[in-house]
């Protein structure tokens, strides 16, 4: 029963296992505590927990027992199957959080502080691209975007701006699902002291590992491929900083209010024991979906790093396990045929978001970026005729016979 002495050799079952806590009144599961605050058992058990001399909770937007299981479910999973320097496993300190937002902005509060700066890629999800070009510079921090597939470049601009104090990636990214290399950027920003962060949520741990690359912190959004059924927001914002996770970020996870809700937590540790077994029948649909894709008469390009034509293909290969599963796919026929086709899909879905059980299309240009003008998205790779979509785990030829139909 105890966790702690058992090594396990498969990433299933430490997603299944992995964290668990026995509970005190031997429920097989570890309940929803749907509970705001928590009792002492007398005055100086209160002024042992919150002078921190004592462990235990105290408010649940301060971490609370159904939190404490994802977190560290997803902890294990971030550090399988490698160890630090002496060979153990590589101690994290996690918090979840309400939303994928919510873990960026804990992250960016945590580190970041006037008059510095911060270093990203130019593909971004459209929330962190806001929250780094319209929010942030109102706090007196400005956000240095380039392309960092370009390694000199990313130096270069090391060089020209000292006062960048951390690069954050995120890799695949939307919607073009570039990929930058997290090892080779990491060791870069170590030789300038840098602090690295990498937004995981589009290969989740199983995919890739960027502590494993020597990463300092992880975000996820936990709503998409981590729960998995599309029935929660959330967020997890992890380090490897123990002592800084423990002093200066749980202040601001406490001050920002950004904690997740025990309900939201129990759906994520339910999708999160499914992970693999997800990932693998997700990603093999994929690369089926890419293959009739990039043969269709009415798809002009498709973009996945799993196609040896995609530009950032060899590094996907590298520090992926699978290429993932998500893509986009530009149709020959431009913004028309983009509405036509959305418009006779049958079984997949037609929605934003990702990482769901179903396959799920969107059409950026007459959804996401109608509002955003021509020249302007296509500076994003947004261009008239594409989709974006999340490969499900329908069978594969039901997905197959449902795109074929809706291209034809
Ligand atoms: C969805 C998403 C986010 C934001 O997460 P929310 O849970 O919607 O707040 C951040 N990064 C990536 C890559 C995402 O896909």
């Amino acid at each position: 029963m105890s966790e702690h002495q058992f090594s396990y050799t498969g990433f299933s079952s430490l997603a299944i296992h992995g964290g668990h806590r026995q509970d005190p009144n031997y429920a097989h599961l570890t309940p929803i505590y749907a509970t705001s605050t928590f009792v002492y058992d007398d005055a100086e058990q209160g002024m042992r927990r919150f002078s921190g001399k004592e462990e235990g909770y105290i408010y649940t937007r301060w971490g609370n027992p159904t939190f404490r299981e994802a977190e560290e479910k997803i902890m294990a999973m971030e550090t399988f199957g490698f160890g630090d320097e002496q060979g153990k496993p590589l101690p994290l300190k996690a918090y979840l959080q309400s939303s994928g937002m919510a873990a960026i902005s804990a992250l960016m509060m945590s580190t970041l502080k006037a008059g510095d700066k911060v270093l990203s890629h130019y593909s971004l999800y459209g929330g962190t691209q806001e929250y780094l070009n319209n929010l942030l510079p109102s706090f007196g921090v400005e956000a240095v975007i380039a392309d960092l597939r370009d390694l000199n470049l990313a130096e270069e601009m090391l060089k020209k701006h000292p006062a960048i104090q951390l690069i954050y990636l995120e890799t695949p990214a939307n919607p073009t699902i570039q990929c930058v290399d997290i090892a080779a950027l990491t060791s870069l920003g170590k030789q300038y002291g840098k602090l690295v962060a990498c937004d995981n949520s589009f290969a989740t741990p199983y995919l890739q590992q960027p502590f494993k690359h020597g990463v300092d912190f992880v975000v996820h959004s936990t709503t998409k491929f981590l729960n998995g059924h599309g029935t929660a927001i959330g967020g997890i914002f992890i380090g490897k900083d123990v002592e800084f996770m423990k002093g200066r970020t749980y202040k601001i996870y406490k001050a920002l209010g950004g904690s997740s809700s025990p309900f939201d937590a129990f759906m994520l540790i339910n999708g999160l024991k499914t992970l693999e077994v997800r990932m693998e029948r997700h990603c093999g649909n994929a690369e089926k979906v890419a293959a009739l894709l990039s043969s269709h008469h009415a798809v002009a390009s498709v973009n996945y790093n799993g196609l040896p034509s995609h530009p950032d293909y060899e590094v996907a290969k590298k520090q992926m396990r699978h290429p993932g599963a998500m893509m986009s796919f530009e149709l020959k026929g431009g913004l028309q045929a983009g509405i036509k086709f959305m418009n006779k899909l049958q079984l997949c879905t037609r929605t934003v978001s990702l990482g769901t059980t179903d396959t799920l299309l969107s059409h950026p240009a007459s959804m996401t970026h109608y509002s955003v003008p021509k020249e302007q998205r296509e500076q994003y790779g947004i261009t008239d005729g594409l989709i974006r979509m999340s490969v499900g785990m329908e069978n594969i030829e039901d997905i197959l016979n449902d795109l074929d139909q809706a291209l034809n």
